[in-house]
Order: structure tokens, then C-alpha cells, then sequence
């Protein structure tokens, strides 16, 4: 019987990368289970067994699927059921959602919880072991979890996305919910979609473009943008760029923004403060653009070019065009 129930977060796609990563985790527990959201959950099952899910449960009322958190705690707390008792661990992703779904789920579980960590094994006697990276990345912390019931929720990047060595055919059992008035309380009434960019979800890119302060105002990001379509990639920001409002929030790179672990970073205008660095110091190469020799982000870029941005992306750009 799986030991490890991955709950998909629908606000990430059924089985887009973050789902793919926690499947990935999952499996060193053993074949997985995976709790899938809504009307639509059933098209995520050969997907979830390419990553080596052997059960699937379908939670298809569309409650679960309006962005609300109780109906999905429920929705786990259903599928915990079917799965019967046994050692278990619950792994979610970790956005503003998941982790409130985690706390309350650690609540109703009497399991106990770690949010955003950067791993998860298990140890010898087969127990999760987490890590997380604190304090801006300047402590790793250990811990182990020795309830019976454990909840984890697990920053994206923690891993590199990897298929099962033998596709699994799930076993698939729809769990029907009796939500309580609670779960029914709040129900979703309208939603507008913002524009679409066309441009790569930022947390999945493989390539991010971030623009700092250095940018000296919200029309330069019109050069990051270029930059980003034409590498296929997204467009990041540090904190003082949002703050002052030249680009909107959701593009927060850092701390108190996304974690984003892409093949290449560049960073333009961006002097490199360690809370910055906290979201984007695993990317695989940074590339650095920045008019001071001194900035602090050269120490952890692979490559620097010192320079006035206005004068270096443009040239960047052209060239890329010119190679095409
Ligand atoms: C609790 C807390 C949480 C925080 N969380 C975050 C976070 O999540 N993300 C984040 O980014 N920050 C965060 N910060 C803020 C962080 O400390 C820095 O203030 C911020 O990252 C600075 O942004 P910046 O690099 O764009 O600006 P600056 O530090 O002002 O750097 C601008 C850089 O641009 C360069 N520059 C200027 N003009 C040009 C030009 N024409 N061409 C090339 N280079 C040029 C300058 O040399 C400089 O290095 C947090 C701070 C605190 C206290």
C-alpha cells in the first residue's frame, strides 16, 4: 500500500512540473499515491503513472477546483481514508494554497508538518527527513518527523522532474465527499483571467530574466521582456522593481517572492542582495548585467558583464536575432 499520498495542486495544472517533482520525491518512499482535484482530474492519470503513481484518487466535485481551501482538505482528508491506516506522509507543493491546506490537514491529521522544504528522504527506518533552507538561504535546517502521519510541503526545483523507470497503470477509485456547511460556505463568484503573455510559467522556466532597480524605471522592462521571448523564457523582478511598481508582484524573485531554479538567470540591474539571491542561488548558470564592478550578485554569477544595461541588452538582443 503507498506510504506517500502526493496531492496535486490544481493552481500548478494536474500534472505540470511542480506535480511531476513531488512524484519524484515521492517515489523513494515507494510507489506513490496521488489525490487529483476536479472535473478534469481523470485526463492526469497517465501522466501521474508515467511518474510511477500507483493509486489515484479522483476528487471531481468542481468545489475543489474553485480555488477554495476547505473543500480540498476534505478532499484529502477523504482520500487519507481510502488509502486505510498505515504510515503516511503528505506531500503538497508549496504555494499560498497548499500550505494552508497543509497546516489545516496537520491539524485534522495530528501529523506533524514542514513547510517549504528543499528535500525529503526517508531514513533508515523509512521515516521522512526533511530540509529547508532558512534565513535567506544562509542555514539548512534538518528535520525528521516522528508522528505517525506526516504533512511536507516542498518548494519547487527541489528536484529535476524524473519518469518512473517502468510506467505505472494506476489503480484509479473516485472518492465521493460529503463537504461539510463549512466547505460550502464560501463559494466562488466570478473570476477574470489576467492577459496572457505567452511567456513560461516563472516557477517552471528554464530560463528567467530578472530586471532590478537598475532598469531606472518600468518602460526598460520592455527590454527584459524582448529578451525573455526571445529565449523562450520568463520575466523575473527583484523587490525594489515591484515596490516601486514598475513590474507586478507575482514576478518577485527572492524571500519574500518565488524560488526559481532555472538552467540560466540572468539578472540585469540587480545588485545581488542576499534576500534575492535566497530565490534564485540554485539556478544552474546566473549570468549578471550590472554597471558596478563591486555589485554583490558578480560573486555568484558564472558570467558578468559590467556595463550600462541600456546599452549591453540591446546588443544581446540584436545579436540573438542576427544568429536566427
Ligand atoms: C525581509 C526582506 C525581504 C526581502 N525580500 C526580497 C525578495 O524577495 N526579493 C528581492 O529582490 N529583494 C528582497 N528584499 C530587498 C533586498 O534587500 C534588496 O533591497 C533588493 O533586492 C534590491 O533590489 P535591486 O537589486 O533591484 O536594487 P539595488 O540594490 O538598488 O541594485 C540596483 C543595481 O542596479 C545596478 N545598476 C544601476 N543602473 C544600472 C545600469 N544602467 N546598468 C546596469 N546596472 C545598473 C546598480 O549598480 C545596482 O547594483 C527583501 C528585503 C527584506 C528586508
Amino acid at each position: 500500500m503507498p506510504q506517500v499520498l502526493v496531492v496535486a495542486d490544481t493552481a500548478d495544472g494536474l500534472a505540470a512540473k511542480p506535480v511531476q517533482e513531488l512524484l519524484t520525491l515521492a517515489r523513494r518512499f515507494g510507489p506513490p499515491a496521488v489525490v487529483l482535484f476536479g472535473p478534469d482530474g481523470h485526463r492526469a492519470v497517465g501522466a501521474v503513472g508515467a511518474f510511477g503513481a500507483e493509486r489515484v484518487f479522483l476528487v471531481e466535485d468542481p468545489l475543489t477546483t474553485e480555488g477554495l481551501v476547505l473543500p480540498r482538505v476534505e478532499g484529502v482528508l477523504a482520500a487519507v481514508a481510502e488509502l486505510g491506516p498505515g504510515p503516511l506522509l503528505v506531500l503538497t507543493g508549496s504555494s499560498p494554497d497548499a500550505r494552508e491546506t497543509a497546516a489545516r490537514l496537520s491539524l485534522r491529521l495530528e501529523a506533524g508538518l514542514v513547510t517549504d522544504a528543499v528535500d525529503v528522504a526517508p531514513d533508515g527506518d523509512g521515516r521522512p527527513v526533511t530540509r529547508q533552507s532558512v534565513l535567506a538561504a544562509s542555514y539548512q535546517v534538518q528535520a525528521a518527523l516522528t508522528t505517525p502521519v506526516a504533512v511536507v510541503t516542498v518548494k519547487p526545483g527541489a528536484v529535476s522532474p524524473q519518469p518512473a523507470g517502468e510506467p505505472v497503470t494506476p489503480q484509479v477509485q473516485r472518492v465521493d465527499v460529503a463537504f461539510s456547511g463549512l466547505a460550502r460556505a464560501v463559494r466562488l463568484t466570478a473570476r477574470s483571467e489576467r492577459a496572457a503573455t505567452g511567456r513560461p510559467e516563472l516557477t517552471d522556466a528554464s530560463v528567467v530574466i530578472s530586471g532590478g532597480r537598475g532598469l531606472g524605471g518600468p518602460d526598460a522592462f520592455a527590454l527584459i521582456e524582448r529578451l525573455a521571448d526571445q529565449m523562450g523564457g520568463a520575466v523575473g523582478a527583484s523587490r525594489a522593481a515591484v515596490d516601486a511598481g514598475w513590474y507586478p508582484h507575482a514576478h518577485q524573485v527572492g524571500q519574500t517572492g518565488k524560488t526559481v531554479s532555472p538552467q540560466l538567470y540572468l539578472a540585469v540591474g540587480i545588485s545581488g542582495a542576499i534576500q534575492h539571491r535566497a530565490g534564485m542561488q540554485t539556478s544552474k548558470t546566473v549570468v549578471a548585467i550590472n554597471k558596478d564592478p563591486e555589485a554583490p550578485i558578480f560573486e555568484l554569477a558564472d558570467l558578468g558583464i559590467v556595463g550600462d544595461l541600456h546599452a549591453v541588452v540591446p546588443q544581446l538582443s540584436e545579436e540573438i536575432d542576427q544568429r536566427r
